[in-house]
């Protein structure tokens, strides 16, 4: 796909009212910011329109208020840190209605180099339906509109998509145009072989991407609780395994475009079993690893085994571009968290091109203290599935084409 969209840097905003969709998305406790890497992932654009001399209005959602202000989902603790961050007061335009007369008031006062943040935009019902008449207000205080919102660009929402309409100039911002090179490079020119790593629970959330990555990849690698739907596809006994019976003629019918296709798709060869999921989720655990085809009925995979962190681990090793989407394992137990500790750990070590899909992976990776070990790891997970998926992102498509 890569980007044929216009950027921030085919623009310059001096004196412009600039309306910025930025991901604020971050977890609070107590009113503190526990995770404020989405904050400096926005610094660049922000930074890079205050020295154009625009106005700078930022935007975004927290959380989810369903459509009324909750205060514990203010984005006034954003405001603090980010001044911070940037080292110049962002103003923060407390405003019920989002786009209410304190925040007409604040962009009115604004001077050439100013920041002032705009409340939750999902205090807004009309939000998350992309209703016209909020998308319009956003609209009215901006001359130009900037998204730089990866994780909400699968969403079509007013702030992101609806406001679009009703401004001439609508481009992307640094963050995104990275997410899209990094993942549409990836997906449609990789450097070959490029090998695709999918995890985590469901076989059901990933049928797409498992079947557009067969086609783009040289090898797919398995694991996580999806790998047994794919080996019961096999006949082979799982236990009582994560299993989704409906999707087994799905997973056969991979297994043969896989070989149809002459690509590789590796399951896993071993597994560590366990007589029950851990309750609480971190609780010790007695395993053992069996080979795959082992599994007894009365027992269930956990994590991928040995030998199978070895071969994925090799996989990786002789690849250019490695994509990554999941934990190959129930990886909040230390117990079980070794089959995704051993895959990451290759993707560290590796100089290949390593993508790193949103959401656990992601967090996985940075836990580790891999994460400035790999190439690029994306801010949105759901935005960077429907992506491998070969869909075209709403928030993408809706800014300005070069
Ligand atoms: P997802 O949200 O689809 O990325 O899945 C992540 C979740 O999958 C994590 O919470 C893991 O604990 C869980 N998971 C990974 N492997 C297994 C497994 N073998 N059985 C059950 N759950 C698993």
């Amino acid at each position: 796909m890569g980007l044929n969209k216009k950027s921030v840097d085919d623009i310059n905003v001096k004196g412009l009212r600039t309306l910025v969709r930025c991901d604020f998305n971050v977890p609070l406790k107590e009113g503190k910011i526990t995770d404020e890497n989405r904050l400096v992932a926005a610094l660049p654009t922000i930074k890079k329109l205050i020295a154009d001399g625009g106005k700078v209005i930022l935007c975004s959602h927290l959380g989810k208020p369903k459509g009324e202000p909750k205060p514990e989902l203010s984005l006034a603790p954003v405001a603090v840190r980010l001044s911070e961050l940037l080292g110049q007061e962002v103003k923060f335009a407390a405003d019920p209605e989002v786009v209410g007369p304190n925040a007409k008031a604040a962009v009115e006062a604004m001077k050439d180099g100013e920041v002032v943040l705009l409340e939750n935009t999902r205090y807004r019902v009309e939000e998350t339906k992309n209703g016209e008449a909020f998308s319009k207000e956003l609209a009215s205080l901006a001359d130009v509109f900037v998204n730089d919102a990866f994780g909400t660009a699968h969403r079509a929402h007013c702030s992101n998509v609806g406001v679009t309409q009703y401004v001439d100039t609508a481009v992307v911002g640094y963050l995104m145009q990275k997410e899209i090179d990094f993942l549409g490079n990836a997906v449609e020119t990789p450097v070959r072989p490029f090998v695709a790593i999918l995890g985590g629970a469901k076989v059901a959330d990933k049928l797409n991407v498992i079947s557009n990555l067969l086609e783009k990849c040289d090898t797919l690698i398995i694991g996580g609780g999806m790998a047994y739907t794919f080996l019961k596809a096999k006949g082979y006994e799982v236990g009582t395994s994560l299993v989704d019976d409906e999707k087994i003629a799905y997973c056969k019918e991979m297994m043969e475009k896989a070989e149809k296709l002459g690509k590789k798709l590796l399951l896993p060869i071993d597994t560590t079993i366990a007589a029950e999921f851990p309750s609480p989720i971190d609780a010790p655990i007695e395993v053992e690893v069996v080979p795959s085809n082992e599994i007894p009925a009365d027992k269930m995979g956990l994590d991928i085994g040995t030998k199978t962190a070895e071969l994925y681990a090799d996989a990786v090793k002789s690849a250019k571009t490695v994509v990554w989407n999941g934990p190959m394992g129930v990886f909040e137990n230390p117990i079980l968290a070794k089959g995704t500790i051993a895959v990451a750990k290759s993707l560290a070590e590796t100089d290949a091109t390593t993508i790193i899909g949103g959401g656990d992976s992601a967090a996985a990776v940075n836990q580790l203290g891999f994460g400035d070990k790999m190439s690029h790891i994306s801010t949105g997970g759901g935005a960077s599935l429907e992506f491998l998926e070969g869909k075209e992102l709403p928030g993408v498509a809706a800014a300005n084409d070069k």
